[in-house]
């Protein structure tokens, strides 16, 4: 379906009032396959919109959006220990999270209320609470903006790392993702070592996948403001990756800096934590403001635009490079000329 010069309101957390020349909605593979095929030129400016939760519009986009709403799942495969389920791309990432939870299979209930759709799951390999998606996804299937080609990425062919992957990086805009496989496991172990997720889990009962899923779901609810209420797109920075000499060093500087050493070697900071030495915490400039329980997310007290925002997220860049030295790097993907 085509809808010429529409307004992108209610297809991005933000709440920004931006409008597209126009949209266009796919609910089957072959349809858009040749669609991509017969209409090259309006291929030629386009983005690919899922939920719309981890984007910023700066200004209004004059090309093409391209809207999946294939939403339907199966189970590929059921075996003694492990499941496979495919999802379409267009249905909401938590609707698969509750489903799977409700089966008993295990892998992505840590992940439980993060916004958006199951297509824009793989494209920043969505993280929260020391789970990664990357780590449940066997295959993503995708079609070529290009020539309607139809490809299938293996797990290795994503190249994730965090908040990352091939569709961020070498191919970014140039796939639309319709379909994600996931390897899901029905003995599943649970992981239950990240923040206050054990403390929130006593709250509820024994260790469970549903309870695991209900306190993930009641901490979030308490630290994150709800995009249906306040305008945001979550974490609007990357935790940023520093080496052991740069950590000795702002030690010295600030000894109570938060340091996140992984089990793989590399050390992370909290991007929130530096934003909030900053004074940024709470504040706000006109409509664009920092939210007062997590200096990570910028919202929109409602009429901000997407410039004001973007500038804000500036300002907060300049601050922590000036206090710490390091540069802050955004997670949210700015759309439109700044
Ligand atoms: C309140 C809140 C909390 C959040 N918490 C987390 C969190 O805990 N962890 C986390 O990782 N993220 C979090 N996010 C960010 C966001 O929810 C995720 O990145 C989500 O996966 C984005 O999906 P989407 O469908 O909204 O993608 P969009 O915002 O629509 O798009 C994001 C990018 O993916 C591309 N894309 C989307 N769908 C497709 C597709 N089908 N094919 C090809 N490309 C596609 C777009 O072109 C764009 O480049 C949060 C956001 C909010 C608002």
């Amino acid at each position: 379906m085509i809808t010429e010069n529409i307004s992108l309101k209610k297809y991005n957390t933000f709440g920004l009032n931006v409008r597209a020349d126009r949209m266009v909605s796919f609910k089957g593979e072959e349809n858009a396959a040749r669609f991509f095929r017969q209409n090259r030129d309006l291929m030629q400016n386009s983005l690919v919109l899922g939920g719309g939760s981890n984007i910023l519009f700066v200004q209004d986009f004059h090309g093409t959006v391209i809207h999946p709403v294939m939403d339907e799942i199966a189970l590929e495969e059921k075996k003694s220990d492990y499941v496979r389920i495919s999802a379409g791309a267009g249905l909401e990432w938590d609707r698969l999270v509750e489903m799977t939870v409700s089966y008993g299979f295990g892998g992505l209930e840590n992940l439980s209320l993060v916004p958006g759709l199951v297509g824009g799951a793989p494209v920043q390999n969505i993280g929260a609470y020391g789970a990664e998606v990357k780590d449940c996804i066997e295959k993503v299937r995708a079609i070529d903006l290009n020539d309607g080609e139809v490809r299938e990425f293996t797990n290795s062919e994503c190249r994730f790392s965090y908040r990352d992957s091939i569709f961020k990086q070498d191919f970014k805009g140039r796939f639309l993702i319709t379909k994600v496989f996931f390897r899901l496991s029905t003995k599943p172990r649970l992981s239950l070592e990240y923040g206050m997720l054990k403390e929130e889990i006593s709250k509820f009962g024994s260790n469970s996948l549903g309870n695991v899923r209900k306190a993930v779901i009641s901490i979030r609810q308490s630290k994150l403001p709800d995009p249906a209420v306040t305008g945001n797109a979550g974490s609007f920075f990357k935790n940023p990756f520093v080496d052991e000499a740069a950590v000795k060093e702002l030690k010295l500087k600030f000894p109570k800096l938060p340091v996140f050493r992984e089990p793989s070697g590399t050390i992370k900071l909290a991007a929130g934590w530096l934003i909030e030495q900053c004074g940024w915490k709470g504040k706000r400039i006109g409509d664009a403001g920092v939210h007062e329980r997590q200096a990570l997310v910028l919202i929109n007290h409602g009429n901000a635009s997407g410039k004001e925002i973007w500038l804000l997220s500036e300002e907060i860049r300049k601050s922590v490079y000036d206090k710490f030295g390091i540069n802050l790097v955004r997670e949210v993907e700015i759309v439109g000329t700044t």
